[in-house]
Formats: structure tokens, sequence, C-alpha cells
């Protein structure tokens, strides 16, 4: 079965997938790292991209949907996927839900939780480790904060109603939070 990481900007969220993928092999579809690959490449495409990262807002739907869609069907069927950063809003999760049901994958999510504050301060610490230009600016991290409370948040929650959730306490060290996420996984 597929997975879908969830978790506020900060969380560790990334840092526990590429564990995930390195221990268990999943295919490691990561949201903001296609986007931003694709916002280094220089072309028209790449730019409109770049300014939407910058600016910490959503990149338009019809893009990012796409980046997904050839993503998941250029996966082979045996091959897990571990999704990190996609569906963000309502809108991305019924498209989501209909590539999976259209490619008969199934999914189940996990949400690491941390509050907003916490993950603030880690985020400008990691600002500085990655030199990425997106959490340099503290109002691009609170606009990317507020938009994961305002518009993921309520994914997680229909998620949850179809008890497709579990919820990892992130307030955590990496392998802490990791070896409860592995005993979930198995
Ligand atoms: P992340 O690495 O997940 O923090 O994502 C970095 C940036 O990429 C975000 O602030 C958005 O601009 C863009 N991005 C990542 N995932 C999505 C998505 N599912 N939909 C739209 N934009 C996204």
């Amino acid at each position: 079965m597929d997975l879908v990481l969830f978790g506020i900007q900060g969380s560790g969220k990334g840092t526990q997938a590429k564990k995930l993928v390195a221990e268990f092999g999943y295919y490691l579809f990561e949201a903001g790292g296609e986007l931003r690959k694709m916002a280094a490449s220089g072309t028209d495409l790449g730019n409109t991209v770049k300014s939407y990262i910058d600016r910490g807002d959503l990149v338009p739907f019809e893009i990012i949907m796409e980046v997904v869609r050839m993503a998941v069907i250029a996966v082979p069927q045996g091959k897990r996927i571990l999704f990190d950063g996609i569906p963000r809003d309502l809108d991305q999760m019924k498209s989501f839900d209909a590539i999976m049901q259209a490619t008969g994958r199934d999914f189940r999510c996990i949400h690491i939780t941390l509050d907003k504050q916490k993950a603030v301060q880690r985020i400008l610490g990691r600002a500085k480790i990655e030199n990425r230009a997106d959490d340099a600016s503290e109002e691009s991290i609170l606009r990317r904060m507020d938009l994961f409370l305002q518009k993921t948040m309520p994914v997680i929650e229909q998620y949850k109603q179809l008890g497709k959730v579990i919820e990892i306490d992130g307030d955590r060290g990496v392998e802490e939070v990791y070896q409860e996420l592995k005993r979930t996984v198995k």
C-alpha cells in the first residue's frame, strides 16, 4: 500500500520520508522537490513555478496535478509510492483520489503533528543548513504554515473520517519519531 505523509513545514516530514525510502524502498514523490526542479529549469513554465514557490504560494492546480499524474503513471504497479506534499488542499485531494483510483493504487496517511510555534523555530534553523530561499524569509514561512492550517488540515480531517490517518507526535527526536513510524507502516 502507498503512503501519504502529512505534516506542517518543520514537522520533520521530509527527513522521515527519506528514512522510510532508504529502509523500505518506496518510490519517493516529493511535490516541493519536483516543483523546485522545474523552477530551476529556466523555462517559461519553470519561471512561473518559481514565482509561486518564492512567495510561499501553492503552484497552480493544473501544473502540480499534471506532475503527479505523470509520476504515478511511471511507477510500476508492484512498487510502493511515498507521497510527500500532496494533496495540499481539497481540490488536489479530489484529483489525487481520482488518479489513485484510475491507476488501481491504495494508500493510507500519516500525519506528523507539531504545533506552529515549534515548527517556526525549527524551520528557521533549517534555512541556514539547506540554504533554501523560501525558508530564509519569515513571511514565506508563515504564509506556508497558514496555508497548511487552512487548506491542508481539512484534507487530513476528511481522510481521518475515512479511517485512513495515523497520527504521530512529531515533537520528539528524529529517531524516536522514526521508530514509531516504522511500527505503523510495517
Ligand atoms: P515544500 O518543499 O513541500 O515545502 O514545498 C515548497 C513549495 O512548493 C511550496 O511552498 C509550494 O509553492 C510548492 N508546492 C509543493 N507542493 C505543492 C502542491 N501540492 N501544490 C502546489 N504547490 C506545491
